[in-house]
C-alpha cells in the first residue's frame, strides 16, 4: 500500500525498486473489472515493475497505464491522479516490511482514509473481523502477529479506501505454506464481496491456478503467453509455460526465488538476441536466434513462439 505522503514506506519501496530494477517490453494486456489477473514470471521477469506502474510507483518511459479511463502514465492533474490512487491499493510479498512497527493496528488500518481527511469511526473494528481477526486486535502493534496476520492486516488496510484493484505482489511468498492458503481463501472470498479485481503476481503458477481468471507468463520482461487458467494448464503453448509448469521455481528459506535446473535467466540489461528464451529451449530454431516472435492468437491464447501450434 503506497502513499506518497508517508516517507518511511517510501523508504521500504525505494528500497525494493533497487532490490527489482527491471526492463519491462512490448507488455499489453487488460484486466477486465471483477476478475483476477495474475502475472507469473520469475526473478527478473518485470513483474513487480509492471505492479508499481499500474499503481502509479513508477513511470513508463512509452506506453499506457489506463485504469478507469485516466491514463495514469500521462495524467498530469493531480486532483485526478489522486483519486485514481486511492481506487488502487498494493499488498506486497513482506507483510512486515511494509508495517510501521512503531504504530497500533488500528492506526495502521485507517491511515489511507484518516490521511485523506475522511471518516474512521469503527473502520479498523469493521475491518479486522472483515479479514478475520479480531477487534481486541486493534490496539496491538505489528510483532505481536504472525506472518499470515500480518498480511491479513496489510489487506484490511488495503480494503480501508474501498479500492477497486489490489495488486498483489506474492502476498503469500513468504508465508508458511499452511497459511497460504488460508491468505488466498481470504482474498477469494474479499474479492466477492467487495467486488474487487486483482492483479496477482506470483513466481509459481500453481499458486494462481485457483485465483486467476486469465494467466500471463512473463520472460525477460515480455509477455510470452496469456490464457484462461484450464487452457494454461491443459495446452500450454509456449515451451517456457511448458518449462514452468514442469519444474514450478520454489522459495528457498530466505524467501528467494530458486531458479528451475533448466539454464539461468539471462541477464535482462543485455537479453538474448531473437526470442529471448532461445538459449535455455529445448526445440529452438535458427530463426529463433535472429527474429523476436510476435504475439499471435491461437484458439483464444495469446502466444509468443514461432513454433507454437
Ligand atoms: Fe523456443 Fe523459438 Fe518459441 Fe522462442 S520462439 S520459445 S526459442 S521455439
Ligand atoms: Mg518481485
Amino acid at each position: 500500500v503506497f502513499d506518497v505522503s508517508k516517507p518511511w514506506l517510501n523508504r521500504v519501496i525505494e528500497r525494493r525498486s533497487k532490490a527489482f530494477l527491471t526492463a519491462v517490453s512490448e507488455v499489453d494486456f487488460d484486466v477486465e473489472p471483477r476478475s483476477t489477473y495474475a502475472l507469473v514470471g520469475e526473478s527478473g521477469s518485470g513483474k513487480s515493475t509492471i505492479g508499481k506502474m499500474l499503481v502509479g510507483l513508477l513511470k513508463p518511459t512509452s506506453g499506457v497505464v489506463e485504469i478507469e479511463g485516466i491514463d495514469l502514465a500521462s495524467e498530469t492533474d493531480a486532483a485526478k491522479i489522486d483519486a485514481i490512487r486511492s481506487d488502487i491499493q498494493m499488498i506486497f510479498q513482506d507483510p512486515y516490511a511494509s508495517l510501521n512497527p512503531r504504530w497500533r493496528v488500528k492506526d495502521i488500518i485507517v491511515e489511507p482514509v484518516a490521511s485523506r481527511g475522511g471518516n474512521t469511526e469503527g473502520l479498523s473494528e469493521r475491518l479486522l473481523e472483515q479479514v478475520g481477526l479480531s477487534v481486541q486486535d486493534a490496539g496491538k502493534f505489528p510483532h505481536e502477529f504472525s506472518g499470515g496476520q500480518r498480511q491479513r492486516i496489510c489487506i484490511a488496510r488495503a480494503l480501508a479506501s474501498e479500492p477497486n484493484l489490489i495488486v498483489c505482489d506474492e502476498p503469500t511468498s513468504a508465508l508458511d505454506v499452511s497459511v497460504q492458503a488460508q491468505v488466498l481463501n481470504l482474498m477469494s472470498d474479499l474479492k466477492d464481496d467487495f467486488g474487487l479485481t486483482y492483479v496477482l503476481i506470483s513466481h509459481d503458477l500453481t499458486v494462481v491456478r485457483h485465483m486467476a481468471d486469465k494467466i500471463g507468463v512473463l520472460y525477460l520482461g515480455r509477455l510470452v503467453e496469456e490464457a484462461a487458467p484450464e487452457d494454461l494448464f491443459e495446452t500450454p503453448k509456449h515451451p517456457y509455460t511448458q518449462m514452468l509448469l514442469e519444474a514450478a521455481p520454489q522459495m528457498d528459506g530466505f524467501g528467494r526465488e530458486v531458479l528451475p535446473p533448466e539454464g539461468e535467466i539471462p541477464d535482462p540489461i543485455t537479453p538474448p538476441s531473437g526470442c529471448a528464451f532461445h538459449p535455455r529451449c529445448p526445440i529452438a530454431q535458427d530463426v529463433c536466434k535472429r527474429d523476436r516472435p510476435a504475439m499471435r492468437q491461437i484458439n483464444g491464447i495469446r502466444v509468443a513462439c514461432h513454433l507454437a501450434e
